[in-house]
């Protein structure tokens, strides 16, 4: 007799609930030593629901037929020189920002999921980590084979893993995820998993993705395309682990609420490069960063919110802060490169006429007042010869990394500073969040390798700025830096355009 075909459900029975054992002679708590250890009780690992319901099988057949249509689409786009086709060569340092800042996110996303995985008692959480651990390694592969394309007529993207470790604004990316990945399994999940793939992703992959539909870069958005079909399955485990959390016991609540305090800042801290790029880099423009905050955290999150209000989560904490932030983020950190822009590992530029209009028109309540004077400046220091770099290496906030570059919301004109203590030791902050982060867990957070303290300790080459850029970093000097006027990478665009 033909054994009866099983269903999808019941396979994933089979992989999920049927493959545990019973620990006959070991000690079951020993098996899974980071379990307990941030407070959080599990009673029942049975009412897991399993958000993804793939089995391995169909998990290979689905992947591979998207990697077919994905490389078919590479190989074209590669075989038509389809870079001339993009709105203007400064698109291109947006795709730098996304390969040297997010692509080893993704590698560390690849990383923290497979460790997680491992350390639950039950097998439906194991088996979705594995899932999206496998994801997260093809969106690392896609983006390089994408980007690898652009590195053959554009500078900047060949030392991408060698900045990772080294480069100041880099930093910021990495000690996110460094953070989240030496927290326990299920602060990773909240972190990574809930905050920032359930409710900030459409925050990067939006705007990078419909920016890139938007200046024609077909590469780009093709593996947005394939990397998102594999965030609704994320989104889903993001979406799991938090109500599994607080279904289980009321003692969860709150370390949960202060795990997505802490996370909500953080990933607002992030987005500001994203903001960044909206705003300023896209030649072609999508949507202002204080309209895509606003729809796709102040709509979408705000109802996830009210949701989740039954189990007795509010708001995160800063939401309020973040919200004004809104206004000013993404000027004040594009005027941070620009006048770093010699110690940035792309080009900066000053925004054209028509493009400090569209800040205007989108900014009502902030451009003109306080940022738009600064590039007027600039354009007349620019004009006179006089470009300006910043000469001395700025303040970082112990907890995100960032320069102290942001201002009090409620007076844009002065810088905000925060200090804390620890040990005998001063510790300085961005803003009240990054403090809060860092008074919960000093030990942690007195560890950070702070890219301008090492400078100043000479543990970076040296002694010069120069030196550090060439040496340390490796930056071309003039090539992968410094303006987008009168860069190689322009002189090349007017050649093949012909109109050198
Ligand atoms: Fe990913
Ligand atoms: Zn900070």
């Amino acid at each position: 007799m033909a054994a009866k075909k099983l269903n999808m459900k019941e396979k994933y029975r089979l992989l999920t609930r049927d493959l545990d054992w019973e620990f006959s002679y070991a000690d079951r708590k020993k098996a899974f030593p980071f379990e307990e250890f941030e407070g959080i009780k599990i009673t029942d690992w049975s009412k897991w629901e399993d958000p993804f319901r793939l089995t391995m099988d169909s998990y290979w057949k689905y992947q591979a037929e998207k990697e077919k249509k994905l490389y078919a689409i590479f190989d074209a786009f590669s075989q038509n020189n389809a870079h001339l086709n993009v709105s203007d060569p400064r698109y291109i340092n947006a795709i730098k920002i996304f390969l040297t800042g997010i692509t080893p996110l993704e590698y560390q996303a690849y990383q923290g999921f497979a460790h997680t995985g491992r350390q639950f008692g039950g097998v439906g959480a194991r088996v979705a980590c594995q899932m999206q651990s496998l994801d997260e390694l093809r969106h690392v592969q896609t983006q390089v084979h994408a980007m690898s394309h652009y590195n053959k007529f554009f500078d900047g993207f060949k030392e991408w893993t060698h900045m990772q470790d080294r480069v100041w604004y880099l930093s910021v990316a990495k000690s996110f995820f460094n953070d989240a990945r030496s927290g326990g399994p299920f602060e990773f999940l909240v972190a990574i998993g809930f905050s920032f793939e359930y409710v900030l992703t459409n925050l990067v992959f939006v705007p990078f993705m419909s920016g890139a539909a938007y200046n024609g870069d077909m590469a780009t958005v093709t593996f947005g395309f394939s990397a998102q079909s594999d965030e609704a399955r994320h989104m889903t485990l993001g979406l799991e682990v938090i109500k599994f959390l607080l279904e289980q016991h009321e003692d969860n609540v709150p370390i949960v609420q202060k795990w997505i305090d802490k996370w909500f800042w953080r990933g607002s801290r992030l987005l500001s490069v994203v903001a960044m790029m909206m705003d300023y880099m896209l030649p072609n423009k999508v949507m202002s960063w204080k309209e895509g905050w606003e729809v796709y955290f102040e709509e979408a999150g705000g109802a996830l919110f009210k949701d989740l209000a039954r189990y007795g989560i509010r708001m995160p904490k800063y939401a309020e802060q973040i919200r004004k932030e809104k206004e000013h983020i993404s000027h004040q950190t594009w005027w941070t490169f620009y006048t770093y822009g010699q110690a940035a590992g792309f080009h900066t530029w000053i925004p054209t006429d028509e493009e400090l209009d569209w800040l205007s028109e989108k900014y009502p309540n902030t451009f003109d007042k306080y940022y738009r004077p600064r590039w007027e400046y600039a354009k007349k220091l620019e004009a006179e010869g006089k470009r300006f770099y910043n000469g001395t290496l700025p303040q970082l906030c112990t907890t995100c990394q960032i320069p102290l570059l942001f201002t009090e919301m409620d007076d844009p004109t002065l810088t905000a500073h925060r200090c804390s203590h620890y040990k005998g030791d001063q510790y300085h902050f961005c803003s009240d969040g990054c403090k809060d982060v860092f008074e919960e867990e000093p030990e942690k957070y007195v560890q950070s390798w702070l890219p301008v303290h090492q400078i100043y300790q000479g543990n970076c080459g040296g002694p010069g700025l120069p030196e550090i850029l060439q040496d340390y970093y490796r930056f071309e000097m003039g090539a992968d830096n410094m303006d987008m006027k009168g860069s190689p990478d322009e002189a090349r665009w007017k050649q093949w355009k012909g109109v050198a």
